[in-house]
Protein backbone atom coordinates (compact mmCIF):
# COMPACT_ATOMS: atom_id res chain seq x y z
CA UNK A 1 0.00 0.00 0.00
CA UNK A 2 1.13 3.55 -1.25
CA UNK A 3 1.69 6.12 1.21
CA UNK A 4 -0.43 8.16 -0.26
CA UNK A 5 -2.96 4.84 0.04
CA UNK A 6 -2.60 4.71 3.44
CA UNK A 7 -3.13 8.29 4.43
CA UNK A 8 -6.58 7.93 2.01
CA UNK A 9 -6.96 4.68 4.74
CA UNK A 10 -6.17 6.87 7.50
CA UNK A 11 -9.06 9.46 5.96
CA UNK A 12 -11.32 7.41 5.43
CA UNK A 13 -11.09 5.91 9.36
CA UNK A 14 -11.66 8.75 10.69
CA UNK A 15 -14.25 10.30 8.82
CA UNK A 16 -16.10 7.00 10.05
CA UNK A 17 -18.47 6.94 6.68
CA UNK A 18 -19.74 3.83 6.72
CA UNK A 19 -20.10 0.66 8.50
CA UNK A 20 -16.72 -0.74 7.52
CA UNK A 21 -14.82 1.84 8.18
CA UNK A 22 -16.40 2.33 11.61
CA UNK A 23 -15.28 -1.54 12.60
CA UNK A 24 -11.76 -0.59 10.81
CA UNK A 25 -11.19 2.22 13.69
CA UNK A 26 -12.57 0.24 16.70
CA UNK A 27 -9.55 -2.47 15.40
CA UNK A 28 -6.67 0.72 15.05
CA UNK A 29 -7.94 1.58 18.71
CA UNK A 30 -7.57 -2.23 20.08
CA UNK A 31 -4.08 -2.36 18.11
CA UNK A 32 -2.83 1.12 19.78
CA UNK A 33 -4.20 -0.35 23.27
CA UNK A 34 -2.13 -3.23 22.90
CA UNK A 35 1.21 -1.09 22.18
CA UNK A 36 0.02 0.98 25.44
CA UNK A 37 0.24 -1.96 27.46
CA UNK A 38 3.18 -2.92 25.70
CA UNK A 39 5.06 -0.21 26.89
CA UNK A 40 3.61 0.31 30.44
CA UNK A 41 4.62 -3.28 30.60
CA UNK A 42 8.55 -3.01 29.68
CA UNK A 43 8.70 0.14 31.58
CA UNK A 44 9.11 2.50 28.82
CA UNK A 45 6.54 5.26 29.73
CA UNK A 46 7.97 5.68 33.19
CA UNK A 47 11.19 4.79 32.92
CA UNK A 48 11.86 6.58 29.47
CA UNK A 49 11.49 10.28 27.99
CA UNK A 50 9.87 12.04 25.88
CA UNK A 51 13.50 13.29 24.54
CA UNK A 52 14.70 9.58 24.35
CA UNK A 53 11.74 8.64 22.37
CA UNK A 54 11.83 11.45 19.96
CA UNK A 55 15.40 10.43 19.31
CA UNK A 56 13.93 6.85 18.83
CA UNK A 57 11.67 8.23 16.59
CA UNK A 58 14.18 9.88 14.40
CA UNK A 59 15.85 6.43 13.85
CA UNK A 60 12.95 5.08 13.10
CA UNK A 61 12.03 7.94 10.26
CA UNK A 62 16.24 7.39 9.05
CA UNK A 63 14.51 3.91 8.27
CA UNK A 64 11.45 4.74 6.63
CA UNK A 65 13.57 7.55 4.69
CA UNK A 66 16.37 4.57 3.97
CA UNK A 67 13.62 1.89 2.58
CA UNK A 68 11.40 4.68 0.52
CA UNK A 69 14.90 5.74 -1.12
CA UNK A 70 15.54 2.13 -1.92
CA UNK A 71 11.80 0.96 -2.78
CA UNK A 72 11.23 -1.44 -0.12
CA UNK A 73 8.26 -1.91 2.14
CA UNK A 74 7.96 0.55 4.32
CA UNK A 75 4.98 -1.05 6.37
CA UNK A 76 6.81 -1.82 9.14
CA UNK A 77 8.67 1.45 9.09
CA UNK A 78 5.41 3.40 9.46
CA UNK A 79 4.31 0.88 12.01
CA UNK A 80 7.37 1.28 14.27
CA UNK A 81 7.19 5.41 14.16
CA UNK A 82 3.44 4.97 15.12
CA UNK A 83 4.53 2.55 17.97
CA UNK A 84 6.88 5.39 19.06
CA UNK A 85 4.32 7.90 18.80
CA UNK A 86 1.95 6.01 21.29
CA UNK A 87 4.95 6.01 23.99
CA UNK A 88 5.06 10.00 23.71
CA UNK A 89 1.34 10.96 22.99
CA UNK A 90 0.94 8.00 26.49
CA UNK A 91 3.15 9.78 28.17
CA UNK A 92 1.51 13.61 27.80
CA UNK A 93 -1.86 12.02 28.20
CA UNK A 94 -3.22 12.02 24.59
CA UNK A 95 -4.07 9.43 21.95
CA UNK A 96 -3.72 9.07 18.75
CA UNK A 97 -6.91 9.57 17.96
CA UNK A 98 -7.02 13.32 19.51
CA UNK A 99 -3.47 14.34 18.23
CA UNK A 100 -5.05 12.56 14.62
CA UNK A 101 -8.54 14.97 15.20
CA UNK A 102 -6.50 17.69 15.53
CA UNK A 103 -4.23 17.60 13.18
CA UNK A 104 -7.63 16.90 10.91
CA UNK A 105 -9.10 19.84 12.29
CA UNK A 106 -6.11 21.81 10.81
CA UNK A 107 -5.78 20.97 7.68
CA UNK A 108 -9.34 19.69 6.71
CA UNK A 109 -10.29 22.90 4.60
CA UNK A 110 -6.71 23.63 4.02
CA UNK A 111 -5.97 25.35 0.23
CA UNK A 112 -2.62 25.20 -1.61
CA UNK A 113 -0.80 24.16 -4.23
CA UNK A 114 1.82 21.50 -5.31
CA UNK A 115 5.41 22.67 -5.65
CA UNK A 116 7.75 20.12 -6.72
CA UNK A 117 5.91 17.06 -5.37
CA UNK A 118 5.42 19.10 -1.90
CA UNK A 119 1.94 20.80 -1.06
CA UNK A 120 2.45 24.62 0.04
CA UNK A 121 -0.17 25.99 1.93
CA UNK A 122 -1.89 29.17 0.75
CA UNK A 123 -1.23 30.99 3.68
CA UNK A 124 2.66 30.07 2.70
CA UNK A 125 2.34 30.91 -1.34
CA UNK A 126 2.22 35.06 -0.56
MG1 LIG B 1 12.19 0.03 12.61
Amino acid sequence: MSVHDQIARVNQLLSGRNQTNIHANDDLEKFVNLVRQWHHDRNLIEGASDKDQFCKLMQEAGELSDNICKGKDISDDIGDMMVVLINIAERNNLTLKDCLMKAWDDIKDRKGKMVDGVFIKEADLS
